[in-house]
């Protein structure tokens, strides 16, 4: 299938200039859904992966079900005020401004092999930071994997220390 054909351009959202890449038209149908996440666990099934990690809030939308793929457990990475337990928080630039995540504290342990999932990988701020959250507990980022990749924005320079998969590259 072509699973690109499944995700949309949504122009000047969500401010003017910015061009969206929607994944719900992808999400909702059900063959692209299951093709693209058996897609992208292919990239790490001979891993050593202890644990798949996923930053909100789409990344949870793809984190979890490769989780199920890949038969591992999943630890969400989210925004501010939304983890009940004890947290590490992390504040990182963004273009204009600036954004937090927090991960529990108890969610690794040190040594854990970690793959970190999201959507898309635009400038790769947002995955450095869950890196190094991830890094901070003691754990070990084996891969990052995306469903679509911004190749101009060259997230993978931000990266460069970690390996990235991506199912799609745009
Ligand atoms: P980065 O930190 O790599 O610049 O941005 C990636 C993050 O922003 C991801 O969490 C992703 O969900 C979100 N994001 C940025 N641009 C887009 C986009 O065009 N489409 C989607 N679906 N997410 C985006």
């Amino acid at each position: 299938m072509n699973l690109k054909a499944k995700i949309r351009n949504i122009p000047d959202f969500p401010k003017k200039g910015i061009l969206f890449k929607d994944i719900t038209p992808l999400l909702k149908d059900s063959e692209a859904l299951k093709e693209a996440i058996v897609k992208l666990a292919d990239f790490f099934r001979d891993y050593e992966i202890d644990y798949v990690v996923g930053i909100e809030a789409r990344g949870f939308l793809v984190g979890t079900p490769l989780a199920i793929e890949l038969d591992r457990g999943f630890i969400p990475i989210r925004k501010p005020g939304k983890l009940p337990h004890e947290v590490l928080k992390k504040e990182y630039e963004l273009e204009y401004g600036k954004n937090v995540l927090e991960i529990h504290k108890d969610a690794i342990n040190e040594g854990d092999k970690i793959l970190i999932i999201d959507d898309l990988l635009a400038t790769g701020g947002t995955t450095y930071a869950a890196s190094k959250m991830v890094e901070e507990l003691g754990g070990e980022v084996v891969a990052c994997g995306f469903l679509l990749e911004l190749d101009f924005l060259n997230g993978r320079e931000i990266l460069k220390d970690y390996e990235v998969q991506s199912l799609l590259i745009d």
